[in-house]
């Protein structure tokens, strides 16, 4: 088609979830094809594409915390989850043809890159797609906060958060039968309303650099194309 993509640069953010598929916990083989094989479909639109990875799917911080593990030691814990998930990310894109480059924010230099702003800003001029690994690289935050720094040094026009849900709901959808989803909402609107859309600190700094997110579900076919051509997709969040 001859209609240009809305963005010429993205932030997405995957939770490392979104890897298991119907899977406990790990990587399901197919379910990252399927993700990233969405992926290539905006890269293949010239659109330069980030890739913030979580790492839930391995290992999460905060629950140990219950067990008595020291907080930021299981908080690096998780991060190196995120450069494992970063890696089976990185050889999934390569299956498929797609250029590539992982950047960690923890330094891990036999495995991955350290991250560099302006090679990873180099990369995506080049069509390669940036998977930023180790989330922020500081414990006590998440790579929902290190989706809204990279997004932002980068100069992403927007962060894409892909989640399970297709969008922001007035209530849980899972447990109120009256809960509607928003199309658009403000940044405001998501703060009177003590909507989740990402935690706080992620929240704040998109608000501030004026960074919209768009939440969308990574599960429904073609969805994250129609995001990135500017269609009604998900939940909108404007400033
Ligand atoms: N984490 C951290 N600092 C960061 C990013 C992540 O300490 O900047 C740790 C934290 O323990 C978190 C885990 O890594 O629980 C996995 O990241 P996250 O929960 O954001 O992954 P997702 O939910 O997206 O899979």
């Amino acid at each position: 088609s001859d209609i240009a993509p809305k963005y010429k640069r993205i932030l997405l953010k995957l939770s490392g979830e979104a890897l298991m598929g119907a899977d406990a916990y790990g990587i399901n083989r197919q379910t990252i094809s399927e993700i990233v094989a969405e992926v290539k479909s905006v890269v293949d639109l010239g659109v330069q594409v980030g890739v913030v990875i979580g790492g839930g799917n391995i290992f999460r911080g905060v629950a140990p915390a219950a067990t008595g593990m020291d907080r930021a030691q299981a908080d690096y814990m998780g991060m190196l989850a995120t450069v494992m998930n970063a890696l089976a990310l990185q050889d999934a894109m390569k299956t498929i043809g797609m250029p590539t480059r992982v950047q960690s924010a923890l330094n891990i230099e036999q495995v991955v890159e350290p991250y560099i702003r302006g090679r990873a800003i180099r990369g995506l001029e080049q069509g390669r797609t940036i998977i930023f690994a180790g989330g922020t690289g500081n414990p006590f935050f998440t790579t929902d906060t290190a989706a809204a720094l990279r997004g932002a040094e980068i100069g992403a026009e927007i962060v894409l958060k892909a989640t399970k849900v297709d969008g922001i709901y007035s209530a849980d959808p899972k447990k109120d039968p009256h809960a509607t989803r928003y199309d658009r909402i403000s940044f405001n609107e998501v703060m009177m309303k003590n909507l989740a859309v990402m935690d706080a600190t992620a929240f704040a700094l998109c608000r501030d650099q004026k960074l919209p997110i768009n939440v969308f579900s990574i599960f429904k076919p073609g969805a994250l194309k129609r995001v990135v051509m500017g269609e009604n997709e998900g939940t909108l969040v404007y400033c």
